[in-house]
């Protein structure tokens, strides 16, 4: 198994775990705190229903010519995991848990692209908001106003998920953490450069460690 399978695998385990560990109160605290960012993923994804879906299935899907999901290569954030956890049912979870336990995977996509598209019912954010170049041209070339409605799309997932404020993406990995729970996916507790952006907006202390 590659190092990315088993840090997605051990993702998954450990969010699972703990998610049946809660009670009905504390279950419902985190829909509450996820309910934003999901009307805002409904929101990015009719946008990108309406006017890409025709583009990308015709240029990527149809002639396998896609790069979007190709293998071990998509980042997934720990929130990513905990919010498709939430809103997932048992069946699409024991789909995606006996997918990565599967061995060998040996295609050369996303370990989560199934026969069906993508496994996960709400996709990490990563992929839903990347475009690549000749369908943005495709599609915004002769619509500025598509343009406009995009970058306000993707102004609207920093307010999720960089932490130069108090975001979900943090939060969620705050309330595992404070259960003396870890992940390498934890980016926004781990990584230097986001770690630097917190800091620089009063939001991290390293003298402290980890807030
Ligand atoms: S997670 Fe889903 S959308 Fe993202 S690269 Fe994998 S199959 Fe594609």
């Amino acid at each position: 198994m590659t190092s990315y399978r088993q840090e997605q695998l051990d993702g998954y385990r450990l969010v699972l775990d703990h998610l049946d560990t809660l009670g009905a109160e504390e279950r419902q605290a985190l829909q509450k705190a996820i309910s934003p960012y999901l009307d805002f993923r409904k929101r990015a994804s009719e946008f990108l229903d309406t006017h890409f879906a025709g583009v990308c299935t015709q240029a990527c899907y149809d002639n396998q010519r896609s790069a979007c999901c190709s293998k071990d290569g998509i980042v997934t954030f720990f929130a990513d995991i905990v919010v498709n956890a939430l809103v997932s049912d048992p069946v699409s979870m024991e789909k995606i848990m006996a997918r990565l336990g599967q061995q060998p995977h040996e295609g050369f996509k996303c370990i989560y692209l199934g026969p069906r598209g993508c496994l996960w019912q709400v996709k990490p954010l990563v992929c839903e908001m990347f475009l690549c170049d000749p369908a943005l041209s495709e599609v915004f070339g002769s619509r500025s106003d598509l343009n406009t409605e995009w970058e306000a799309l993707q102004q609207e997932k920093k307010r999720f998920s960089w932490p130069d404020r108090p975001v979900l993406f943090d939060h969620l990995e705050a309330v595992f953490i404070e259960a003396g729970l870890n992940s390498s996916l934890m980016y926004l507790h781990n990584s230097p450069g986001l770690l630097r952006v917190k800091r620089l907006a009063g939001l991290y202390d390293p003298t402290v460690g980890r807030q």
